[in-house]
């Protein structure tokens, strides 16, 4: 484990306080959203000392705005990096952490146990960019380094994965990509900076997708890159961000600004050219719902484990899937890496297969039947007769997804009402 950064505080203090000061703000105890395009230079020597990264400051707003700043301020803070971009959803959260430093004839490595979204992205996106992802086996180490070459730039990895809820081994794999001169990004959704700190195991660049448990309230789609700083982007193979960008002037962002190279090419450059960022509004809402997240991260994995251990004793169920239960195939690795609660989401399959589950889903009345997960709300969906309905019986079986299986993500609801809910709606 590397060491944390002496001056940081505890993380629910980092949620409600991290990088505001209300004085520079008219006293607003709550950050102001400022909903303005651009921003007033005080003159023309003003302006080109923005433009030219010599001095810091605000020019337009989707370069940079006060109010995604200090929730990208935060976001870094409490996953222990130097820097962020918050973003318009995960999904370009993913994407541009890919862009940043791969491009046509480049290869990542991922595993295959990846949100549906990703895989897709992965697998047509990013593929008819010219960029080659290499699906593996997360578990098995043999199958990354198969696959590393000269042009690999990353591996990839979820730190609970979608829908297996597998915890892969953060640590082996940092070493692994380390070994060959590549960054391991995780997607850190599932888990939080409250129950996991992937940086602390050696990852450089974490993602999430806010809209789930970093916002909690199921009201804004957004996405966050996060840099850890530690990455040696000056190996030689990541030549965009030591050598002169000429769309930056013909600056060298490792010269320019060290250890925050990443973050800063992605902001500066990537981000001003392509635009995915993240609405002033909807950064306020993540703000707001950023400020519960370890009260709520320490519920919703109380409240799933009680719902696991329910489901589990249940004659209604044929099987459960949750990282906490110790008949989990990752079980071990949880207890390394999810040591505080093992988060809210949880599959199970209903006795009777397709029509029991679809029938169990249309039964249950206080979890809503929704396409989302990390809500405050309890959530279920049977993804067989839905999100992954299109797919052949091959393709389904090969995304984990069976018949009989429904995902749950267990909400901050009291636990005795989930329970009863549950009850009724596998009542024969
Ligand atoms: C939802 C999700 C994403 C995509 O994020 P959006 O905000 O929906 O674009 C990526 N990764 C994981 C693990 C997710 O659950």
């Amino acid at each position: 484990m590397t060491e944390l950064r002496k001056e940081e505080k505890g993380l629910a203090t980092l949620a409600i306080h991290g990088g505001y000061t209300a004085s520079k703000h008219l006293g607003a105890t709550n950050v102001p959203i400022y909903q303005t395009a651009a921003y007033q230079f005080e003159n023309s020597e003003h302006s080109a000392a923005l433009f030219n990264m010599e001095q810091e400051g605000n020019i337009y707003s989707r370069i940079s705005n006060p109010t995604t700043d200090l929730l990208e301020q935060r976001l870094a803070a409490l996953e222990g990096g130097v820097g962020a971009l918050v973003t318009a959803s995960g999904q370009s959260a993913a994407l541009l952490s890919i862009l940043n430093i791969a491009e046509t004839g480049d290869e990542i490595i991922a595993s295959k146990n990846l949100y549906g979204g990703t895989i897709t992205l992965f697998t047509y996106t990013l593929q008819r960019l010219g960029i080659t992802i290499h699906f593996v086996d997360q578990n098995d180490l043999d199958q990354w380094q198969k696959h590393v070459n000269e042009r690999t730039k990353a591996f990839y990895i979820e730190s609970i994965s979608n829908p297996s809820l597998d915890v892969p081994d953060i640590e082996e794999l940092a070493n692994l990509a380390h070994q060959n001169g590549v960054p391991l990004i995780v997607d850190n959704t599932f888990a939080t900076p409250v129950l996991l700190r992937p940086f602390e195991f050696g990852a450089d660049l974490v993602i999430h997708s806010t809209t789930k448990y970093i916002g909690g309230h199921g009201n804004t789609i957004g996405g966050v890159v996060v840099d850890s700083g530690k990455f040696p982007w000056d190996n030689g193979k990541f030549k965009r961000l030591s050598d002169p960008d000429p769309a930056y002037h013909g600056l060298s962002y490792i010269e320019h600004v060290g250890e925050q190279a990443y973050i800063t090419k992605l902001k500066a450059q990537l981000n001003r050219d392509i635009g995915a960022t993240m609405a002033p509004f909807n950064a306020f809402l993540l703000i707001q719902g950023l400020e519960t997240l370890s009260l709520r991260m320490e519920r919703h994995s109380t409240n799933a484990l009680a719902v696991a251990n329910f489901l589990s004793q249940h004659p209604q169920v044929e099987w459960v899937n949750y990282p906490g239960l110790e008949n989990h195939s990752t079980y071990t690795l949880a207890k390394k890496y999810l040591d505080h609660g093992q988060g809210g989401i949880l599959t199970f399959g209903v006795k009777g297969g397709y029509e029991a589950a679809k029938r169990f889903i249309d039964k249950v009345q206080l979890f809503t039947h929704a396409a989302n997960v990390g809500d405050v709300r309890s959530l279920v969906i049977h993804p067989s007769s839905s999100t992954h309905h299109q797919l052949t019986n091959e393709q389904k079986i090969a995304a984990g997804v069976s018949d009989d299986l429904v995902r749950v993500s267990v909400g901050i609801e009291d636990i005795n009402d989930l329970l009863a809910d549950l009850e009724q709606a596998l009542a024969e």
